[in-house]
């Protein structure tokens, strides 16, 4: 008899498309937490292809019906402003986890570079160098800022990398922080970074990370987070970096991590497959060895060639702004098919939100096992 039978809860996959019905089936306390940041909307996107485009659509993305309606689904960081637009369409693509010959080649033909022999062929800061078990600093040429540096890693290979070795990068970038302090006392807001191949922004193929140093105000992307952060708990009374972290694992997008440090696949990404960790200090070994972890996930699992890493610390000394619930917030955002001639930021990117392709589930998921 029809109404005698009740209909069977409906569990939404979890998949980004799904969002909007994921946070609706969370407890309320979670689900609020979750709405007061982030607004999730979902729309559909339709056209009418002519049929001799049909056999091109099929062989791109497996079938018609699914390019004659896409699902789009838009999640807006009301606290910070960050937002990103999934498409069911890009997201449903296969992952590439091919590794290209030709990238090894032309990695192995640039063997023999200025940063193969750092003391030779680069420059000392003022204040000499700072010089770890697997790396040793650069003063960069043409700087960012007034104290800019390289952290030279002695393995020429950027993709060659063991937690021993990224801790040391890490740890090196860090000293160097403290020795560009002393040089310059008034700019102790630091800048680490690591773009790996040059589709991340780096014009050397030889593995490095970058350091930097500022006055006055920290750089407005990290400043900008803290106001967000600083308004969120005025208003709430509730930490941001706790309750964001909490949304992604309510959601499962949490990552297992080493004690006192936290990682979860973004629910706005920047770009493709961005995952963030949270630590308390860049001294602690727990978060060097979770973000070495997460660069070997990305670069064996996910196949992930070229990244950006790029670290919001708080100031290395007293300045006059509270920064005493930011964290170490450790950004890692993969940057596509290095022998794409196509950038992966347009204006939409630059000017309006993130378009993003790799569902954050899926980037999770690959990362059951954890940064441990
Ligand atoms: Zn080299």
């Amino acid at each position: 008899m029809p109404g005698n039978t009740p209909e069977p809860t409906e569990v939404p996959e979890r998949k980004i498309t799904e969002l909007p019905a994921l946070i609706e089936g969370l407890p309320p306390k979670e689900r609020t937490i979750a709405e007061r940041i982030f607004d999730v909307s979902a729309t559909t996107g339709r056209l009418d292809p002519p049929e001799g485009m049909e056999p091109w659509i099929e062989r791109s993305f497996g079938s018609v019906d699914v390019v004659r309606e896409q699902r789009i689904v838009k999640v807006t960081n009301l606290v910070t402003l960050e937002g990103t637009l999934f498409n069911e369409l890009r997201a449903s693509r296969p992952m590439d986890t091919g590794i290209g010959l030709d990238l090894e080649r032309e990695i192995d033909e640039t063997r023999g570079d200025p940063f193969c022999r750092p003391e030779e062929g680069t420059p000392a800061d003022v204040f000499g160098r700072v010089r770890g078990e697997h790396s040793t600093t650069a003063s960069n040429v043409a700087k960012y800022d007034g104290f800019h540096a390289l952290v030279v890693f002695d393995e020429h290979n950027p993709l060659e990398f063991t937690p021993e070795k990224v801790s040391d990068y890490i740890s090196v970038g860090l000293e160097w922080g403290r020795k560009a302090l002393d040089a310059d006392p008034e700019a102790p807001y630091l800048f680490l970074m690591w773009n790996c191949l040059w589709r991340a922004g780096s014009s050397i193929i030889h593995g490095h990370a970058q350091v930097t140093t500022t006055h006055r105000i920290h750089y407005p992307k990290v400043e900008r987070l803290r106001r967000a952060a600083t308004s969120y708990a005025a208003e709430h009374g509730s930490d941001y970096f706790a309750d964001l972290h909490g949304v992604h694992a309510s959601l499962g997008l949490a990552i297992p991590c080493p004690r006192g440090v936290q990682a979860f696949a973004s629910l706005t990404p920047i770009k493709e497959k961005e995952i963030l960790l949270l630590g308390q200090s860049l001294e602690d070994e727990p978060l060097h060895l979770a973000v070495a972890r997460a660069l070997q996930g990305y670069t064996r699992s996910l196949g992930v060639r070229t990244f950006n890493v790029a670290f919001y610390l708080p100031p290395i000394a007293p300045t006059g702004e509270d920064w005493s619930s930011f964290p170490n917030v450790v950004h890692l955002v993969d940057r596509g098919d290095p022998t794409n001639r196509t950038s992966d930021i347009g204006a939409m990117e630059l000017y309006a939100a993130s378009v993003v392709a790799s569902d954050p589930f899926e980037v999770a998921g690959t990362f059951g096992e954890g940064l441990l």
